[in-house]
């Protein structure tokens, strides 16, 4: 009989314990740890398969980045973005260089307002446009009460270094999970070129889990970074960051 009850509580154990792993593994989906990356077997062909959050990233139809090649001439209405001085901590999430924004700066689009969450750094562009690609792409994510997200893309081209950059590569961190609180706020709209002429499409996050709903903006003028600048984060990310185009489908790019 004892030895029947110890049997008992052992099986009992086990089931507990199993349940923790597969709890401890759910989790791990929710926050995203499930590891991927840019090359070999996490690479972007395998993101779809590495877990079920991920599918979107292999059965999704409006799936980033795309190459833009206008479909619709619909005289967009000019950007309504209004950004404050907020960019106040950098981060190296081992996917990219992340710089955190403070609350208070917004996009608004079709009378949405999308606040100004973080932005951070493809190399070399994620989006092209009429085939051409850019040695860079920054990527300033926003998100409504709702949290639907907005993403505005900005490309940048090798030239004059950039400024308002140098604040945040001033303190880039060189180590995955490395975070340092910015000396030197950084202003996106610093960053902005005068002519805001953009493209409009719907799309998706380019990373895992590649979820759909997101309003994209690719701005047709680029800015410019020295060459350093440029060489200074793809080194630090070791890889090109950049998930291949993806087929545009029955979309609609808006110009
Ligand atoms: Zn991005």
């Amino acid at each position: 009989m004892r030895k029947k009850i110890a049997a008992v509580f052992l099986v009992v154990s086990l089931c507990t314990g199993s349940q923790v792993l597969a709890q401890e593994h759910e989790q791990e989906h929710e926050h995203g740890h499930v590891h991927w990356g840019y090359t070999g077997h996490e690479g972007p062909e395998h993101w779809g398969g590495l877990a079920e959050p991920f599918s979107a990233c292999k059965d999704g139809r409006n799936q980033s980045p795309i190459d833009i090649v206008p479909n619709l001439d619909a005289d967009l209405s000019p950007l309504t973005i209004t950004y404050i001085p907020g960019g106040s901590e950098i981060i190296n999430n081992g996917h990219s260089i992340q710089v955190n924004y403070t609350a208070g700066s917004t996009l608004t689009l079709d009378g949405q307002v999308f606040e100004l969450k973080q932005f951070h750094f493809h190399t070399p562009s994620e989006n092209t446009i009429n085939g051409e690609s850019f040695p860079m792409e920054a990527h300033f994510v926003h998100a409504d009460k709702d949290g639907n997200l907005a993403v505005l893309a900005l490309m940048f081209k090798e030239g004059t270094a950039n400024k308002e950059l140098a604040k945040a590569w001033a303190q880039m961190p060189q180590a995955v999970g490395g975070q340092e609180s910015l000396h030197q706020t950084v202003d996106a709209a610093a960053l902005l070129p005068a002519n805001q002429g953009y493209y409009r499409f719907n799309g998706s996050l380019t990373t895992p889990p590649c979820s759909e709903g997101v309003h994209w903006i690719v701005l047709k003028e680029s800015a410019q970074a020295s060459k350093e600048q440029i060489a200074q984060f793809s080194k630090v990310i070791g890889v090109p960051n950049n998930r291949p185009v993806q087929p545009v489908n029955a979309r609609i790019v808006v110009e």
